[in-house]
């Protein structure tokens, strides 16, 4: 792409930025669609998040992307907030207003196009969630809104889950999410659950943990999504296949945050070929 005095500039802030894939997703959307855009990752100290959202301000940078560990402390740096992001408390993308930024959590949707592009439903289903750190929690009113039976929130701190639970039940006006202690995973009755790994146990180079090792517990896994895209396929993945179940990555989750992301930006929507050729290029990575 040619850059000129017309290029619009989006980015990723986060620290650190330097392993991301997001360029990748945004710069050949940019081309795919003809748009006179670039993105380009901003690393940012600690101390410095205000100073970073005033600054992309006044460059008037059309849209960031926040990533690790500003998600939620960003929020205090917005002119405006999308209700979703509120309620989650996680805020991953922001987009130019006339006197800042608006935040959005495109993580959430970003999942759930994921699923359903694998023909993976939430409505109804009993659902086992394994952690209660950020991505989880935003899983955990993904599954409630989307209509969960129920979802069994595993975590090593169980506080953290319980805290999680408190709100997203309350925010539903319904018992959807139960907290629970990772070990406690032998007291779920027998059944088919869709698991949803949400915790860091697993990502590369610790490819061969697992939150969970117990093979028993697989048996009753129809369908493991895993939110980690490296490695392609984690040790959770493997006990899911092994033991007759789906297993699908994190990284058409990863996707479609961006394209959700992109979308806002540019105020259109994404074709499925765009979809697909973007989807190629990540794999490739992989590869
Ligand atoms: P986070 O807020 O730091 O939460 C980490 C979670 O992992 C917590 O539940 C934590 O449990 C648990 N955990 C960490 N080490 C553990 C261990 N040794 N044993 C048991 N549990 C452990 O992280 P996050 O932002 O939620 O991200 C979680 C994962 O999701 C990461 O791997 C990230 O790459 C992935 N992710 C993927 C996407 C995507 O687009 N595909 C998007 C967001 C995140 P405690 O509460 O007990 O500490």
């Amino acid at each position: 792409m040619e850059i000129d005095g017309k290029t619009r500039t989006c980015g990723l802030i986060g620290n650190p930025v330097e392993h991301t894939l997001s360029p990748m997703i945004h710069n050949t959307l940019a081309k795919l669609s003809g748009h006179n855009l670039v993105y380009v990752p901003f690393p940012v100290e600690p101390g410095s998040l205000d100073k970073a959202i005033a600054g992309a301000g006044a460059l008037n940078l059309l849209g960031l992307n926040v990533t690790v560990p500003y998600k939620s402390e960003v929020i205090r740096s917005l002119r405006e907030i999308d209700d979703l992001a509120r309620n989650i408390g996680a805020v991953n993308t922001l987009v130019k207003t006339d006197d800042g930024y608006k935040g959005y959590n495109t993580d959430m949707e970003g999942l759930y196009r994921a699923m359903t592009s694998e023909g993976v439903k939430i409505a109804g289903e009993q659902i086992v969630l394994l952690g209660a750190g950020g991505a989880a929690r935003a899983v955990a009113y993904l599954c409630a809104v989307k209509g969960a039976d129920k979802v069994y929130m595993l975590n090593r701190t169980l506080s953290k889950a319980e805290s999680v639970a408190e709100e997203v039940n309350r925010a539903m006006g319904r018992e959807a999410i139960i907290p629970m202690i990772t070990e406690d995973y032998v007291k779920l009755t027998a059944g088919k659950y869709l698991a949803i790994q949400g915790t860091s146990v697993g990502l590369a180079p610790h490819t061969e943990d697992v939150v969970i090792a117990d093979e028993a517990f697989y048996d009753k896994i129809h369908t493991g999504f895993d939110l980690i895209y490296n490695p392609w396929e984690t040790k959770f993945m493997r006990l899911v296949s092994s033991h007759g179940g789906k297993a699908y990555n994190g990284l058409k989750m990863l996707m479609y945050q961006g394209i959700i992301a992109y979308e806002l930006w540019n105020q259109i929507s994404v074709s499925d070929e765009s979809v697909q050729i973007v989807y190629e290029k990540l794999k490739g990575y992989f590869a």
